[in-house]
């Protein structure tokens, strides 16, 4: 028997959403170190540009360069467009990870109404919008995969942010539907649901409310954007085929159900 490589992904094709920091620009820099011809999009037009020639000039020998798009994936018309010419230029796209996700958060009592539409427009509303443009391509091709980055918040809820939680939550709800929709297809939809991962989202907290996290984490650890993506690469793999409408906590165990 010949063992190849199963995280191997030349010829691969990928779409991440938020690829210009944190996660997803660790996802679309393995990505790439691993063969795939990725793109990604974020609404920051010079991180963009910085994070797609940073990946360009340490391509692997052979590897397809990557491109950013500065897309919003709130925008409906944006997203399709974007996996439009993806598709007229690469030929399909194999791989969407749907990244892109912002908090805004704040008690129910002050939670304003824009607070509550900005976050499912993008961590919702996104993953609608990048699915369905990718789904065509994907179901003509028979072969796709799809990850959505959900939150352990979506699963246990947390005060302040009901709108985060909401739309993390919802996004297992849509990731579990189109896994029924297209299984017959060859296209697997799965999430990742991180718990508390060292970005610029967790930065933001002091150290006396990261050691109260730790607290709680049984690894005793904050998570790392390497152990995402470890978990991301594991499905995006032909060891994860038969798996579909998952939901894979990176944790620690902070959340043992
Ligand atoms: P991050 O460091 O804040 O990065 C967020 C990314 O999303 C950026 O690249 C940002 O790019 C992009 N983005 C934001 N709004 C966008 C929009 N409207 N359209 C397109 N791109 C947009 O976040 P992260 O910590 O890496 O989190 C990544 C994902 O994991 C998110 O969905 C988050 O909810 C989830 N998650 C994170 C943690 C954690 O502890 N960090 C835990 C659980 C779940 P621009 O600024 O260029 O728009």
């Amino acid at each position: 028997m010949t063992l190849s490589n199963p995280f191997d992904f030349t010829g691969k094709v990928a779409l991440v959403t938020g690829g210009t920091r944190g996660i997803g620009k660790e996802l679309t820099t393995t990505l790439a170190q691993h063969g795939a011809q990725v793109f990604f999009c974020g609404t920051n037009q010079e991180l963009g540009n910085q994070v797609e020639e940073s990946i360009n000039a340490n391509l692997p020998q052979g590897g397809s360069p990557t491109t950013f798009y500065q897309v919003d994936v709130s925008d409906f018309k944006a997203c399709n467009d974007m996996v439009t010419s993806i598709v007229k230029e690469a030929g399909q796209v194999d791989f969407l990870i749907n990244n892109a996700g912002i908090t805004r958060d704040n008690l129910l009592m002050r939670l304003k109404e824009s607070d509550w539409d900005d976050v499912m427009a993008v961590n919702l509303k996104g993953c609608f919008n990048c699915s369905k443009a990718v789904i065509r391509s994907m179901i003509k091709k028979r072969y796709g995969r799809i990850i959505s980055l959900s939150s352990v918040i979506g699963l246990m809820g947390n005060s302040g942010q009901a709108n985060y939680a909401a739309a993390k939550a919802g996004i297992i709800g849509f990731g579990r539907s189109i896994a029924r929709e297209v299984a017959s297809r060859n296209i697997t939809s799965n999430m990742i649901a991180p718990g508390y991962i060292e970005t610029e989202m967790t930065e933001a907290m002091d150290e006396k409310a990261q050691d109260k996290i730790r607290e709680i984490i049984p690894v005793n650890r904050l998570g790392t954007v390497e152990d995402v993506c470890n978990a991301t690469l594991f499905l995006l793999s032909p060891m994860a085929d038969y798996i579909t409408g998952q939901v894979i906590q990176v944790d620690g165990g902070m959340l043992i159900a």
